[in-house]
């Protein structure tokens, strides 16, 4: 195990040291020769479940081999324990948290040691060495994942305000790629005004309490600031220091994209290139994380087809990852998830009798469950809105539910099937007793309950709308990618990427 920042450490000298520390930019056109770099992949919710839908729906329907199949290839393969301290179910503060710094730690807290102190991140440290340092998400970037790396707070539920300040204060991303803009402009005012490339369907107000400008004050600090897919690549070519603002709030699913008037948001590939094109000027080397966040939000609405869409989405973000490491192979990549999301599976959720198949042989094949086949993965591709749309746009009624889940997803549900989706508590919110004791979260509650009331269809089923327990795998290439072999707290994972920047291997 490396050595860390002491934990005895005040936070006021934490933050004088870090500060100190800043180290200057360098801007070359190439890297040179040996000069180590880390890009960490984390898809959130991206459990064992969620990889082996990815997986499962690119052999057989995409007939093709997913970046992270690929990746496993090699062999550089484990399993990550996401356990924090204390629990055994982790929340993705936690997570990122462990893996950005080394130590078990709280879960809801970002930066912070299970005392209360803070800790040093990998990003931090690889900052006051001089090197790059990059995040990029289709969350806000003050969501926890990313937060994890840059922000030293007691709950990753303090104000998106102190959250974003924090983010900022050190001035240690070079590379700021995401949501969350309404963080960035003064109180009273809207995110469009600062960032005219925003779509109105993206557009928020501020949640500053307070008139600071911080958009102003970035671009006095010597960020080019942009809000669209186009001035995001053009500023990749030429920028030393970038922040990318593309929504008010979180990015978009990917699946609803097409119904919302929002082309000028960037995918999360495109981020993750530009922000490779920029660090990789950097003489020293970088360290980069890229979360595809939106698969954990598919894993809580309980919606496999949007959340096989966010896969897909992360998948091609890490092939850009997997490009650069080929002309760059100094460059280590990993991917893992944070925590798994749902429980998904495919099961026989039917019960229906199962039809007997003549065999040529003569032999009648007489199978005991009638499991899902390929065409099950074909219609979770196909659904072209994610739940949470398709109900919004049902607004509570019945039969516009059966025709909109008809023309969304193919399937042919019932009109007491759309009734049980619909069912609402005296207090308002989705389902029955039985239902939320494993759906405790309301915000997704209703989005699961039409999964549920469409499991006989869709042969999906989930064990909750929460996280899971279950270790998620873990993979890479580059130098140091031997040591995710095996079985490991995700603590680890810190030592591997700090061991490859600090040319251990
Ligand atoms: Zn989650």
């Amino acid at each position: 195990m490396t050595t860390r920042t002491s934990k005895k450490i005040a936070p006021l000298l934490l933050s004088i040291m870090l500060l100190a520390a800043c180290g200057p930019a360098q801007d070359t056109e190439q890297p040179r020769a040996g000069t180590p770099n880390v890009i960490l992949f984390v898809g959130d919710g991206f459990g064992a479940t969620q990889m082996s839908l990815g997986i499962q729906y690119a052999r057989l329907v995409g007939q093709r081999e997913l970046n992270i199949e690929s990746l496993m290839g090699d062999g550089n393969t484990g399993y990550s324990l996401t356990l924090p301290f204390e629990n055994i179910v982790i929340d993705s503060a936690a997570s990122a948290a462990q893996m950005a710094t080394g130590q078990l730690v709280r879960n809801d807290m970002l930066g912070i040691d299970p005392d209360g102190y803070p800790i040093e991140s990998i990003l931090e440290w690889a900052h006051k060495r001089g090197l790059g340092t990059g995040l990029v998400t289709n969350m806000r970037i003050t969501h926890a994942t990313p937060a994890a790396f840059a922000v030293h707070q007691s709950s990753r539920y303090n104000s998106e305000q102190a959250l974003m300040d924090d983010l900022l204060g050190e001035g240690d991303v070079d590379v700021l790629l995401g949501g969350g803009a309404r963080a960035l402009v003064p109180a009273g005012s809207w995110v469009s005004e600062a960032l005219p490339g925003i779509p109105e369907d993206l557009d928020g107000e501020s949640n500053r309490e307070d008139a600071l400008n911080r958009i102003e004050d970035l671009a006095n600090q010597g960020y080019e600031i942009v809000s669209d897919a186009q001035s995001l690549q053009a500023a990749a070519s030429h920028a030393t220091k970038l922040i990318g603002m593309f929504s008010a709030s979180h990015l978009p699913y990917v699946i609803d994209r097409p119904h919302m008037n929002v082309s000028s948001v960037p995918t999360l590939a495109e981020m993750t290139s530009a922000a490779l094109n920029i660090l990789s000027r950097r003489d020293e080397g970088f360290f980069m994380l890229v979360e595809g966040g939106s698969i954990d939000f598919g894993g809580h609405a309980n919606d496999a087809g949007t959340m096989l869409q966010e896969i897909l989405e992360f998948d091609e973000a890490v092939g850009r990852g997997l490009k650069f490491q080929q002309s760059h192979p100094d460059t280590l990549v990993i991917v893992t998830g944070d925590h798994g999301t749902g429980g998904f599976s495919f099961t026989d959720a039917d019960f229906g009798p199962v039809p007997d198949v003549p065999l040529e042989s003569g032999i009648i094949y007489n199978p005991d469950f009638g499991y899902p086949t390929k065409e099950h993965l074909e219609i979770l591709f196909r659904q072209s809105a994610s739940y949470s749309y398709i109900l919004e746009q049902a607004s509570m009624d019945p039969e516009k539910l059966v025709e909109l889940v008809l023309a969304h997803t193919g399937l042919e549900m019932t009109l007491d099937e759309a009734k049980e989706a619909l069912v609402r508590g005296e207090d308002g919110l989705p389902g029955t007793e039985d239902f939320r004791r494993y759906h405790p979260d309301p915000d997704d509650g209703a989005s699961a309950l039409l999964g549920l009331a469409l499991a006989r269809h869709s042969f999906v089923v989930w064990s909750t709308g929460e996280h899971t327990s279950d270790p998620v795998p873990t993979y890479g290439r580059g130098p140091g990618a031997e040591k995710l072999r095996g079985i490991y707290p995700n603590t680890h994972i810190y030592s591997v990427m700090r061991d490859t920047l600090e040319r251990r291997n």
